[in-house]
């Protein structure tokens, strides 16, 4: 039930952008209005280290339309990013990742850091790095506590991109280049930027239990970090295997279904209280069904 009613929508956002105009039209309406209405949200899923403990967490964000229900970002992101709308979306999410995250420090919630996922067209923008340090200040915190998560491909597209990873990692912004591996940014260009994460895509990830391939790229990822001096997030880990592989293989985060689905702000602040970061405790949070 739930899954065909996602289905449709998929269908819905896929034949608006492709087909008739008037969909299009429609589907940017709806944006443009959810956007001033503020209609979206973010999830937020934890961050473990090898030990078990949060480290940080990765906002995600989500739109809940008011006749379609609840949206998931592949979906309008790229919407978006098409209709010249990513730069005030982006900023209200931003907005929202900096209140959000205060809100849990506020209530006694130990987050080290929130991870933002920053499109191709906000790093482009010339005056992101003045808009991000704007709204980080405004909410009384600093660069230490914004990860930044961008992909390969927004780094080769423009000049301006790099020149704003350069300055944001001299601001103190920690960098993660998000999905690695499935983007075809050269090692030279990656070893002259200022890059701090490298996130392993979950289609590697889920692989880890098939043939030796898998496994390798992995490694491969792993031990590329390891020269470069970078710390490693693997996404999508879903079992236990999967996790302690990884650990085994030295990556120094794990994200993933394994441990936590992305949730809104007062189930994560429950979900951190709930669980016991001692040392050594591996055992993951109980599963919710997805909402
Ligand atoms: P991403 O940044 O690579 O985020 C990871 C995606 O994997 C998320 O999907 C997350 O819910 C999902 N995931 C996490 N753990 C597991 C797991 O164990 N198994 C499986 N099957 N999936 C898992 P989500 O939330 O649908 O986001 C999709 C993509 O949309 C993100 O991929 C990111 O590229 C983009 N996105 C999300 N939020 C934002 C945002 O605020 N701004 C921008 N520009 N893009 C965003
Ligand atoms: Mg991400
Ligand atoms: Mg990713
Ligand atoms: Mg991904």
């Amino acid at each position: 039930e739930a899954k065909h009613a996602g289905r449709g929508r998929l269908r819905y956002f896929d034949q608006a952008m492709s087909r008739h105009a008037s969909d299009r039209y429609e589907l940017l309406d709806a944006l443009k209005a959810a956007i001033e209405r503020k209609q979206f949200f973010l999830e937020y899923q934890p961050q473990v280290d090898v030990d078990g403990q949060l480290r940080g967490v990765e906002a995600l964000a989500r739109w809940r339309h008011p006749t379609r229900g609840m949206i998931r970002p592949d979906l309008f992101i790229a919407a978006a990013e098409q209709s010249g709308w990513m730069g005030p979306l982006g900023l209200l999410l931003l907005e929202l990742a900096c209140t959000d995250l205060q809100a849990c420090r506020g209530s006694g919630t130990c987050i080290p850091y929130v991870s933002v996922n920053i499109s191709p067209k906000q790093l482009a923008d010339p005056s992101f790095v003045s808009v991000l340090c704007n709204v980080v200040e405004r909410h009384g915190l600093t660069s230490r506590d914004v990860e930044l998560e961008v992909t390969e491909g927004s780094l080769m597209d423009a000049a301006t991109s790099e020149d704003a990873v350069r300055r944001l990692a001299a601001l103190g912004f920690r960098i993660a280049i998000d999905d690695f591996g499935t983007g075809y940014s050269s090692l030279s260009r990656l070893h002259r930027l200022p890059v701090h994460k490298l996130k392993i895509d979950r289609a590697f990830v889920g692989q880890l239990e098939g043939d030796r391939v898998g496994t390798s790229i992995v490694e491969s990822i792993l031990a590329l970090a390891d020269r470069l001096g970078l710390k490693t997030v693997a996404e999508g880990v879903e079992t236990r295997e999967q996790s302690l592989w990884l650990k085994e293989a030295g990556c120094t985060l794990i994200q993933g279904y394994y441990y936590a689905r992305p949730m809104a702000r007062e189930r994560l602040i429950d979900w951190i209280q709930d669980r016991r970061f001692a040392r050594g405790d591996d055992a993951p949070a109980p599963v919710w069904s997805e909402t």
